[in-house]
């Protein structure tokens, strides 16, 4: 008896989450007492299984669940008399653990939901974030987001690409207040932030009906949402008078736009040779999904010093998107352009990035980057726009020929 309750001692140390706490005892059971099956119940798991004997687990007076076995014995008996109890003390450690990690991820869900702001004002790379932080906190469902188009007052999906449940098109179409629908399966709550309705957010699960617990976090991670993307939409009203990206200090987009005009009608008067570049960081996404938001940001600063560091004074450089740069090179030719992008390229390819401060919690200190790149030089019959579109059409050749390189649009 004594090994016994010393194996069953091991496996309560060792076992930290309901599953694999079950399949430990379904084993020690089948082992040292010859059960043909057995089953661990608790009130939250998946499959509840009944078999012949029960036994249940209670905490003070509360019952937690039970154990459940195909057949009994005496040494079983004896063993369950003794040990009940440390298995009971357990699975309430482990329930307790589970319930803390949740409301753990709750928090760093919520303060990630809050930080983003500080570095991203559109709404296009803010939503993504926000979906796919959403879709790891909640596990078992599927969400969705939608924004609402203030000229139409329409509810816009934004996240994911698709949405096919009619149900859910049908609920948020005109959506002002919480929804619980389909048996309790959809939840749908309304982006509402200073009394002005942003959009929506919805939860949709595959299985059980949305518990009461998910239902509140839901509603206070909608709260958050909804400050995040009003401010989003009050800093892009803003911004569109700005000058300057607020991560990287290069041109914001719209800024970028002007100087790309003017370049191109100066460059046209004097007929000064000109050339666009495009560049766009290799696998982005995975750097913000392995290192975090902030790691991410911290490349994109990176790299925006590391541009900086390679261009004349009189070059010019923006943030065209998320990851997106563009940069001007007044008074060169494509030969030269071709020289400058290489060497830009070479410059990120071996550039070591400390993540360590951002990121202290990932095992690695240091990171390395891509970056593909499209250069074009404008002719004389192209529009403004041309430009950068035709450098962007030799970034997406770059991209799928296997990134990290230069690619020149000979148009
Ligand atoms: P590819 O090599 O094809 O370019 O792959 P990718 O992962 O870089 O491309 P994709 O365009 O799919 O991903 C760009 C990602 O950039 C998506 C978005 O999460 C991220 N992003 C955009 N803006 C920001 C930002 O300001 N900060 C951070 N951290 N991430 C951003
Ligand atoms: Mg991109
Ligand atoms: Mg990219």
């Amino acid at each position: 008896m004594l090994d016994k309750i010393e194996k069953l001692s091991d496996i309560l140390n060792e076992s930290y989450s309901q599953k694999s706490l079950n399949s430990a005892l379904d084993m020690f059971f089948k082992d040292n007492f010859g059960i043909k099956e057995f089953a661990l119940n608790l009130e939250n798991s998946k499959e509840q299984k009944t078999l012949t004997h029960s036994i249940p687990i209670y905490k003070h007076k509360k019952c937690l669940g039970s154990l459940e076995f195909s057949q009994t014995n005496p040494n079983l008996s004896q063993f369950l008399e003794i040990c009940s109890g440390f298995i009971s003390l357990k699975i309430q450690n482990i329930l307790l653990n589970e319930k803390m990690q949740k409301d753990v991820n709750y928090h760093d869900t919520m303060k990630n939901i809050a930080k983003i702001i500080e570095t991203q004002y559109e709404l296009k790379y803010i939503i993504p974030i926000i979906g796919e932080m959403l879709d790891k906190f909640f596990e078992n469902y599927l969400v969705y987001i939608f924004l609402r188009d203030e000229s139409t007052g329409i509810n816009v999906l934004s996240y994911p690409n698709d949405c096919k449940d009619e149900k859910i098109l049908d609920a948020i179409k005109e959506h002002n207040e919480t929804k619980l629908l389909s048996d309790g399966k959809i939840y749908a709550v309304p982006l509402i932030c200073e009394n002005k309705n942003v959009g929506s957010l919805v939860a949709k699960s595959t299985e059980d009906e949305i518990n009461l617990k998910d239902r509140e976090y839901m509603e206070q991670l909608a709260n958050q949402m909804a400050i995040t993307i009003n401010r989003a939409n009050v800093y892009a009203e803003i911004l569109k008078h700005a000058t300057l990206d607020a991560l990287t200090g290069f041109y914001n987009r719209h800024q970028l736009e002007v100087r790309i005009k003017q370049e191109v009608s100066n460059a046209k008067r004097q007929h000064a040779p000109l050339c666009g570049i495009m560049t766009d960081i290799d696998y982005f996404k995975h750097v913000n999904d392995t290192y975090g938001h902030a790691a991410g940001d911290l490349v994109l600063k990176t790299i925006a010093k590391v541009i900086r560091g390679q261009l004349r004074e009189y070059d010019i450089a923006g943030r065209y998107g998320g990851e997106e740069f563009s940069i001007l090179l007044p008074f060169t030719k494509i030969n030269e352009a071709q020289m400058v992008a290489e060497r830009l390229r070479q410059t990120v390819e071996n550039k070591v990035i400390d993540i360590s401060k951002v990121a202290p919690d990932c095992e690695e200190k240091n990171i390395k980057i891509t970056l593909s790149l499209g250069i074009y030089e404008i002719k004389e019959n192209d529009s403004d726009d041309d430009l950068m579109k035709k450098a962007d059409k030799a970034l997406y050749q770059a991209k799928n020929t296997g990134r990290n390189k230069v690619v020149i649009n000979n148009d």
